[in-house]
């Protein structure tokens, strides 16, 4: 074992080296500071496509993490395997006092969490965790009674009242960096060697781009244009600070800022009501009686379902793992809607493939196009994939990039009538909606 007294700070959902909470409190701390990241096999293990792009991107930036502390003479420890296991080396391997994260809300993470906090307990080593991934957690923002809120408007106002300068406040690293350990660099595993490999994607920048968020109403809407900031999945992983974020957002544009906002609804919802993880947030909504036809679905997997809205964006996404947000509402809407298949199904095919996939926004936005979620909107109102289509696409541009065959024999007739589709949806939505 090294014998010298040591903070471990923990990377989870935080890969940066800036205004980080909680390694910024463990470099304050009076040990020198180990970084640690594992690559956990709880999770590695699940997944299917060993191409998957999110893993590549953890894997290149907690690289470029390795890289950074390398010339600074310190080092990132990396472990693969089940979180508590890793635990358990680290604790033999070195002379841990102190452990730090950041707070990670989703029901996996919790359960994780718990398990090494009482670990580390048995030790007598405490485990420090701050708020970082968002301006408001857990019942910060809640309604008067103390009880969550359940629609968006309403928790948007409360949200902005409660907001005071101290919320973004940046936590600071990297004057602080003589505190990391000093040590030799650690050995760091490629991508091949977790079992993984390229996807050939190309990552979109962690820069906020002021253009597009000066313009954001304007163009968000239209999925032909550079219309949105592609920052989702630096949300994900923690590749951008939301306190800057925010920041930004205050200044430059209210409808950017509220997009922002409804990311902490979700995350607030899953929280105060974590079955909605698995059931629909209005209960009755669990009784209508999904046709959940196998072959429809794959149809809408691979984007051959005869509207072109629908099914460029499963390409869209299917290519790049990002499928633009008019879009993702039209495909959703599609699935359960006209093919009245269980949201979920279409939830677990999202979360699969979307580079930005997180828990709490795919969940609350799957349930609020359904029509089952909190301030969901109302289920008879049914999207028409043609007229959205003219509405937002009107020149055709985004359909063409993403269906070459479009026009020719090869591409496919529509799978249902919408007027039909349309008919048999409400029809089973009442149904459902009438049981007891
Ligand atoms: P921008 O428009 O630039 O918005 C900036 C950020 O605001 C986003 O990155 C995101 O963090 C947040 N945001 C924007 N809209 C929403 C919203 N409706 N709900 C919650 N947060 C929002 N978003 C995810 O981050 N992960 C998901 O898994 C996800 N699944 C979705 C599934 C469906 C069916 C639908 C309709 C929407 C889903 N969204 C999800 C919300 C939204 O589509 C994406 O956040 C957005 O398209 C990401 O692109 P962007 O980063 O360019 O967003």
């Amino acid at each position: 074992m090294n014998s010298e007294p040591i903070s471990i700070f923990w990377f989870r959902r935080d890969l940066r080296l800036e205004d980080n909470a909680g390694l910024h409190h463990a470099l304050k701390s009076k040990y020198p500071v180990l970084p640690l990241f594992i690559f956990d096999t709880e999770i590695l293990d699940k997944l299917e496509n060993r191409q998957d792009a999110r893993v590549e991107f953890i894997q290149k930036t907690v690289s470029e993490i390795a890289q950074k502390l390398k010339k600074n003479g310190s080092a990132l420890l990396v472990k693969t395997g089940n979180p508590e296991v890793v635990f358990g080396e680290v604790l033999q391997e070195y002379n841990v006092q102190e452990v730090y994260v950041n707070h990670d809300y989703e029901p996996y993470a919790c359960q994780r969490d718990e398990h090494i906090e009482s670990l580390l307990s048995a030790k007598n080593i405490p485990f420090f965790t701050f708020k970082d991934q968002v301006i408001f957690e857990k019942a910060e923002v809640v309604k008067e009674d103390s009880k969550p809120y359940s629609v968006y408007t309403p928790y948007r106002k409360k949200w902005e009242a409660t907001l005071k300068p101290f919320h973004l406040k940046a936590y600071p690293v990297l004057k602080y960096t003589q505190h990391f350990l000093k040590t030799e660099p650690l050995p760091f595993p490629d991508l091949k060697s977790l079992g993984f490999e390229p996807a050939g994607i190309k990552f979109p920048s962690a820069k906020p781009d002021v253009e597009i968020i000066r313009q954001y109403e304007k163009h968000r809407d239209f999925p032909a244009l550079e219309g949105t900031t592609r920052l989702g999945l630096h949300l994900r992983f923690g590749t951008i600070s939301i306190r800057k974020l925010v920041a930004f957002a205050l200044k430059e544009n209210a409808v950017f800022l509220s997009e922002l906002i409804w990311r902490e609804f979700f995350m607030q919802i899953l929280y105060h009501f974590p079955e909605v993880e698995t059931q629909a947030f209005k209960p009755a909504y669990d009784n209508i009686k999904w046709r959940n036809n196998e072959a429809e679905f794959q149809r809408w997997c691979k984007g051959k379902t005869g509207f072109p809205l629908v099914d460029a964006g499963m390409r869209q996404m299917n290519e790049t793992g990002f499928m633009h947000n008019r879009v993702r509402m039209v495909t959703a809407s599609f699935l359960v809607k006209h093919l009245l298949i269980d949201w979920r199904w279409g939830e677990a095919y999202f979360a699969e493939k979307l580079l930005d996939y997180d828990l709490a926004a795919n969940n609350g936005n799957w349930q609020w196009v359904t029509g089952c979620g909190c301030d969901a909107a109302p289920y008879f109102r049914i999207f028409n994939p043609e007229s959205q289509l003219k509405k937002f696409d009107s020149k055709l541009e985004y359909v063409k990039k993403w269906l070459p065959e479009l026009g020719s024999t090869a591409y496919p007739k529509p799978m249902v009538e919408h007027a039909f589709a349309r008919e048999r949806c409400l029809a089973a939505y009442k149904k459902g909606l009438a049981e007891k």
